[in-house]
């Protein structure tokens, strides 16, 4: 069967007034970090689009408990005064009169770093560099916390990208102990260098309030005529810096639009779609782990690939994270030039999304990303205040959501030989 997405479904996506509309209107409910009315908003919002994209499908909610955290205060203080700051997700507290030590800049922060430096960690605050994302070899920023964490540091600043700008993200941490973690600015790091007369000190005084919180993930089943599925989601969660735009307002926008085009057809298709929106993914991504946990090895023996759209707006580029499933990437190469697109496959599992659990729980999975390995893309700001609207080019949404839909298709029909090579990674 043809690769080439059905010229009518592309055209519908074309002219899809609804993809730009959904993306500007989930940008407006904000930054949607979970627990917030801002995130109830957004989980509201497309309940609504798809509802009115299928309204027969009422589709499911799954409950996913998580450990809850709201930081009450954050405050950062050099020699020179109160430095800009903003608590990395589930950061701990640190005692009411603040946490005084000497910082250790380590740079990037890289394994050598670390080591080099080991004999020199133990009672300092660890100061790092937020690295950008989507780039091969990124060393993620839970890994620097918890290099800092087994050499004994007391605290950990992380220095965004952005001249003039704090940075979110997670600490990765989920209960238990762990760092006051912080994301700062470039020049509040610039001040924190090691000087002549050693150490620079700093005071991290953090207040947080913690307890068992429920979110959501919503499903909607559109079944083909075989008990497989295709699995296409997004993650709704983000930070509250600014409106999380990019990640991931664009997939989300990207996952409703293909919804709208894709859902009248599945019903003659081998395979179904499943469409996910899953919370908590800031959050060690707890919400798709739960999920990929609950299932049986049948079910996950029925899923013929998860296609998770990440951050896909930002760059004309679009990767395809194959999170070591080798044996999808001819496949994937194949649709892309069928339609008219390019595509680069890049294999390494990265654990940066919520491809990662169906990947580890033996589903392929992909990611797409935009940008990845372009330090000049807008996706270097993703987690800054930047990650706004204006980043977003209208024509690169719609480019991904193409593709999006012309994988999701092809997935949906390709028979079973083909879908049995999905599955193959190489021995490692
Ligand atoms: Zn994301």
């Amino acid at each position: 069967m043809s690769l080439k997405l059905d010229p009518r479904l592309a055209g519908l996506i074309a002219s899809d007034q609804g993809l730009w509309r959904d993306f500007n209107d989930i940008c407006d409910c904000g930054g949607r970090l979970a627990g917030t009315a801002s995130e109830k908003k957004a989980f509201a919002l497309l309940r609504e689009r798809v509802r009115a994209a299928s309204p027969a499908n009422s589709g499911r909610s799954i409950p996913v408990p998580y450990n809850g955290w709201r930081a009450k205060r954050a405050t950062l203080r050099l020699a020179d005064g109160i430095a800009a700051c903003h608590p990395l997700v589930r950061t701990i507290a640190t005692p009411a009169q603040g946490l005084s030590a000497e910082v250790i800049d380590l740079g990037r922060g890289t394994p050598e770093e670390f080591a080099e430096h080991a004999g020199e960690i133990a009672g300092r605050i660890v100061l790092v560099r937020h690295e950008l994302m989507f780039a091969a070899g990124t060393i993620h920023r839970r890994r620097k916390y918890d290099m800092a964490r087994e050499k004994g540091a007391v605290g950990f600043l992380i220095a965004g990208p952005l001249a003039g700008h704090v940075v979110a993200g997670s600490s990765g941490r989920d209960s238990g102990p762990g760092l006051p973690a912080l994301g700062i600015a470039p020049e509040t790091a610039a001040k924190l260098a090691r000087r002549a007369d050693g150490w620079p000190k700093a005071t991290i005084t953090i207040e947080t309030e913690e307890s068992p919180a429920e979110t959501e993930t919503l499903v909607y089943e559109y079944p083909g005529t075989t008990d497989e599925w295709v699995v296409l989601s997004a993650h709704v969660d983000g930070h509250d810096l600014a409106e999380s735009a990019m990640d991931n307002g664009t997939g989300l926008a990207s996952v409703l639009a293909v919804t709208r085009a894709l859902a009248p057809e599945v019903a003659r298709w081998r395979r179904g779609l499943r469409v996910m929106f899953f919370s908590v993914e800031e959050w060690a991504l707890t919400g798709s782990a739960q999920y990929v946990q609950a299932l049986t090895e049948a079910e996950r023996a029925k899923i013929a690939l998860n296609v998770n759209l990440d951050s896909v707006g930002g760059s004309p580029n679009l990767a395809a994270l194959s999170s070591g499933y080798a044996g999808i990437e001819p496949f994937l190469l194949r649709v892309a030039a069928a339609n008219g697109q390019s595509l680069r496959a890049v294999r390494p599992l990265m654990t940066n999304s919520d491809h990662a659990n169906f990947a580890a729980g033996g589903i392929p999975a992909i990611r797409l990303v935009a940008g990845f390995d372009d330090p000049q893309a807008h996706l270097r700001v993703v987690l800054t205040p930047a990650d706004t609207r204006d980043k977003v080019a209208q024509g690169e949404l719609r480019q991904a959501t193409l593709l999006t839909a012309a994988l999701v298709a092809a997935a949906c029909n390709a028979d079973p030989p083909e879908a049995a090579r999905w599955r193959v990674r190489p021995a490692s």
